[in-house]
């Protein structure tokens, strides 16, 4: 049976409910050459994130899938930190972000070492972290994906077919994802364990040419500028052309900032429960939908 792999061990579809898709308890969005990048004392984390993982249970929320990658200060040991402070569960990526934040040792590494290397996070653990990632993040370029993004997806593709592994690509454009899903076919995975994240940055009709091609559609940006209506007008349309089995909802928000001082001021992980979802209802989204979207397809993408 498929587990979702957390920090806290595999979970099966009965221990969690409603599980947010793309958030993030500690990024670091300077890059690789900056000092202290990607670092910070674990208490500073604990003392401004757990009250955040609190209120998000507090919410309905059981489970968070934190989304920053090599690249972005992806830091597993912090993470299990924050996680066994707070008794939450957090589902940790592998994988490396798009230029320019792709780290040196990537760009020299083959495809066959970012591939063993993904590999041996998805099946062992990130570094001496005792954390398994679960899943592959990466990225593209908004004008085109690059020859080592496509070595680094190549790898991912490589690896989630030997693992089950989702992939899930940061990607404002239609068209270069277009070219992502050619290159994970071309590797021998599936559109269908791949997630279009940020999908609302393109146009309806790409989202739903993408879902067409079996891609997953993530709206996760919510509450976060644009108004409720904007979501709630593409969530029926995705629901309406037959592909509600392929959509997520999430905020991208949080976070532990090691750039900022003090780690700056999260935002909360609570909109989408607290003022969203009461809207798609009264929108006349059924309680059975939103359990899908909410708690079904996530646990679908994630768990393998
Ligand atoms: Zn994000």
């Amino acid at each position: 049976m498929a587990k979702l792999i957390t920090t806290l061990g595999p979970l099966d579809a009965s221990q969690v409910g409603m599980i947010l898709p793309h958030e993030h308890v500690f990024v670091d969005l300077r890059t690789w050459d900056e000092p202290g990048f990607g670092q910070a004392d674990p208490q500073d984390v604990i003392a401004l994130m757990v009250p955040e993982l609190d209120r998000a249970r507090a919410a309905g929320v059981t489970a968070l899938v934190e989304c920053s990658p090599e690249g972005v200060g992806r830091n597993a040991a912090i993470l299990k930190a924050v996680s066994e402070a707070a008794g939450y569960p957090l589902v940790a990526p592998t994988g490396i972000y798009r230029e320019p934040w792709v780290p040196p040792w990537a760009h020299q590494a083959s495809e066959d070492e970012l591939y063993e290397w993904m590999l041996g996070e998805l099946r062992g653990e990130i570094g001496e972290s005792g954390v398994q990632a679960a899943w592959i993040k990466l990225s593209a370029g908004d004008d085109g994906i690059t020859e080592t993004e496509t070595k680094i997806l190549r790898a991912a593709a490589r690896a989630g077919a030997e693992t089950g592994a989702i992939i899930g690509s940061h990607t404002a454009r239609g068209r270069v994802l277009r070219d992502q899903l050619d290159i994970v076919e071309s590797a021998g995975y599936t559109p269908q364990r791949f997630i279009w994240i940020h999908a609302q940055n393109d146009t309806l009709e790409l989202n739903l040419e993408m879902a067409a091609h079996g891609a997953w559609i993530e709206y996760d940006a919510i509450g976060g500028g644009r108004e409720d209506a904007f979501w709630i007008e593409r969530i029926q349309a995705m629901l309406d052309a037959g592909y509600g089995e392929q959509v997520m909802l999430s905020h991208d928000r949080g976070w532990y900032d090691p750039g900022k001082p003090g780690g700056g001021t999260p935002r909360p992980f609570t909109y989408i429960s607290e003022q969203f979802l009461p809207r798609l209802t009264a929108a006349g989204v059924d309680q059975a939908t939103i359990d899908m979207l909410t708690v079904d397809n996530p646990f679908r993408a994630f768990a393998r």
